[in-house]
């Protein structure tokens, strides 16, 4: 098991700590089982956050990545046609371009419950004390998930941990030795929708609800420590990882289902 975290690698054992040790241990190919349409999508997502970067980024993408950006016969991807759209959905955002100016694809460092975590931030702007975190979205910025957790529907930047990944990251910085880098930096979440007409909106988040996600990311890491320590990993028995290593040995009951 990685001895160094990062939010996904913490995402992905919250989910499921079986598949997570599984994966860390290079026993089971996550990625592996992704659909080609999920693995393009991925890649639309970088090129957007490339584009941002540099421009010498977004040269290098191209080159390694032109066999998944085109068809055969030399037009673009679907979801490369819809990445340029929501590439000049932000070009042509005031907001963005404002707020967007500073370091890119910074690599952060520092400990949470005595674990090393690093994590990379988009962009880091000084001035206005800010970090910015693109993501890409495929439905509308208003559009709720179920959470199994809190057994309510909520937006999707709960129901993909987000929360828990800007606490991490506002929390390695407050651990930064740099003299310029103040102790509360606020993370801006600037998403961009897949949509036929695509949205974008800069959002950002209550302090009370990042000490929230803190202490949910020092639960977490807890439990990371626990399996670290020899505890056997909990299979969530849903996941393709759980499904594909089953084996059944007693029947369950039809109130486990609803
Ligand atoms: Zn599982």
């Amino acid at each position: 098991m990685k001895k160094r975290l990062s939010f996904s690698s913490l995402k992905a054992f919250s989910d499921c700590e079986a598949e997570a040790v599984a994966v860390m241990a290079e026993e089971w190919d996550r990625q592996s089982t992704f659909s080609p349409s999920t693995i393009e999508a991925m890649n639309a997502g970088s090129y957007v956050h490339k584009y941002f970067e540099s421009n010498k980024a977004l040269e290098e993408f191209k080159l390694e990545h032109e066999s998944d950006m085109f068809t055969k016969k030399g037009s673009l991807k679907s979801q490369f046609q819809i990445a340029e759209k929501m590439v000049q959905t932000l070009d042509k955002d005031p907001l963005f371009k404002t707020i967007y100016q500073g370091v890119k694809e910074l690599e952060i460092f520092g400990k949470i419950q005595g674990i090393e975590f690093h994590g990379f931030l988009d962009c880091l702007n000084l001035e206005r004390n800010i970090f910015i975190d693109i993501k890409t979205i495929r439905g509308s910025i208003r559009d709720k998930e179920w959470s199994e957790t809190e057994y309510r529907r909520v937006s999707w930047i709960e129901s993909r941990k987000y929360l828990w990944q800007m606490a991490i990251y506002q929390e390695l910085l407050r651990q930064s030795d740099d003299e310029k880098i103040g102790k509360n930096i606020q993370p801006v979440i600037y998403a961009i929708t897949k949509e036929t007409f695509p949205d974008s909106s800069g959002i950002t988040i209550p302090q009370e609800w990042l000490d929230d996600s803190l202490l949910e990311v020092q639960e977490a890491s807890e439990k990371y420590i626990e399996v670290l320590n020899g505890r056997e990993p909990k299979r969530c028995e849903r996941c393709n990882y759980c499904k594909a290593t089953k084996l059944n040995t007693h029947t369950i009951s039809i109130t486990e289902l609803i």
